[in-house]
């Protein structure tokens, strides 16, 4: 606790000095002009403020105590620091401009000891009371700016498959809902693929469930490089399965897609000796497209899932189509 005394009358000086001194305020400073008080107060200094009041005389020799108010005051060190004016005029004179520059408060001169002490105490009360919750707004900021970034953080957790880095099933659903009743409202195709790895527990078993791991992340690589639409989306449905939203995509226009992940898949060459098809990793493919008989984006999921079946019962590695489908 810092206070500052600025009054050219010595005897004053003196008396406010030992009031403050004998009421137990430790670091008291006093100097006898403005011009001495703006250089202990290092103005346009660097830091935080060093002093947490001033008891300021209004007249002084050079800058008078209004002015000097006005000048601390609106220094960004010092622009709250409470300032007591102290003056053995009337205060009628000068209390509005004193007010006006900035002065918390006044002290009539000569001074009575428990005004004085009641003053400057009410005004440190009040000063720290204004610290405090100037330290705790900003911990409150900073507290919100901490929760917003992990809150974001969670968000994207909460949405990405860890392994594969693309959007997970709960991304999916939130994605397939939006789509479908856009398409359904904009009277636009929809399609989806589902897309399964063939035989992909006896590659687990022949090569270990990390190269398993590996074998998926290359995989979800393809995929996402196989679609060029900003509202296509490819998600891991789950285990070994994928699944691709083609927003305003027909039938037609997902085979394309389908037939460049299957291409894709096989030109990838991971070795798989233990694969009925070929003798290295390939996928199979359920191709659906939104028809209007469709409620809800679940049924456009199980027909692809349907195709999927097909395509797996038909040999593996190739595309097919929900045999129940009909507009
Ligand atoms: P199909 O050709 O009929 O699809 O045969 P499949 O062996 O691929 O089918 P199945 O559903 O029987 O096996 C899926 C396997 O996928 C089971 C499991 O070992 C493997 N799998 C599922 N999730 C993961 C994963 O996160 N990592 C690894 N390495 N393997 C997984
Ligand atoms: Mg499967
Ligand atoms: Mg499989």
């Amino acid at each position: 606790m810092k206070i500052l005394i600025v009054d050219d009358n010595p005897d004053d000086q003196l008396l406010a000095k030992t009031f403050l001194s004998q009421d137990g305020y430790p670091g008291i400073e006093a100097v006898d002009s403005a011009e001495a008080a703006f250089s202990v107060l290092q103005l346009d200094g660097e830091g935080a403020p060093t002093f947490d009041l001033i008891l300021l005389d209004i007249s002084l020799p050079g800058t008078d105590g209004i002015e000097a108010t006005r000048t601390i005051k609106s220094s960004n060190k010092y622009a709250e620091i409470p300032v007591i004016m102290m003056t053995a005029h009337s205060p009628q004179d000068y209390l509005a401009r004193a007010f006006r520059a900035g002065a918390m408060d006044f002290i009539s001169k000569p001074f009575n000891k428990i005004e004085f002490l009641a003053r400057v105490n009410a005004a440190i009360r009040l000063k720290r009371e204004m610290d405090r919750r100037r330290a705790h707004e900003k911990e409150l900021v900073e507290m919100t700016i901490k929760l917003a970034r992990a809150n974001e953080e969670l968000k994207k957790i909460s949405m990405i498959d860890p392994l594969t880095d693309i959007p997970n099933r709960r991304h999916f659903d939130a994605v397939l809902e939006i789509e479908f009743n856009r398409a359904v409202r904009n009277d636009q195709p929809l399609s989806l693929l589902m897309i399964d790895v063939d035989f992909f527990k006896p590659f687990n078993d022949t090569y270990g469930h990390q190269e398993g791991d590996l074998c998926l992340i290359a995989i979800a690589r393809i995929l996402r490089e196989s679609l060029t639409r900003p509202g296509d989306l490819a998600a891991r449905y789950g285990g070994e399965e994928f699944v691709i939203i083609l927003p305003g995509t027909d039938l037609a226009g997902a085979e394309v897609v389908a037939r460049k992940i299957l291409n894709g898949v096989e030109n990838l060459g991971i070795p798989h000796r233990s694969s009925a098809v070929k003798d290295h990793v390939t996928v199979s493919i359920g191709v659906a497209s939104l028809i209007s008989s469709m409620g809800k984006g679940d049924e456009l999921v199980r027909s692809a899932d349907r195709g999927l079946y097909k395509a797996k019962a038909d040999g593996r590695n190739r595309i097919n189509y929900d045999p129940e489908r009909s507009s």
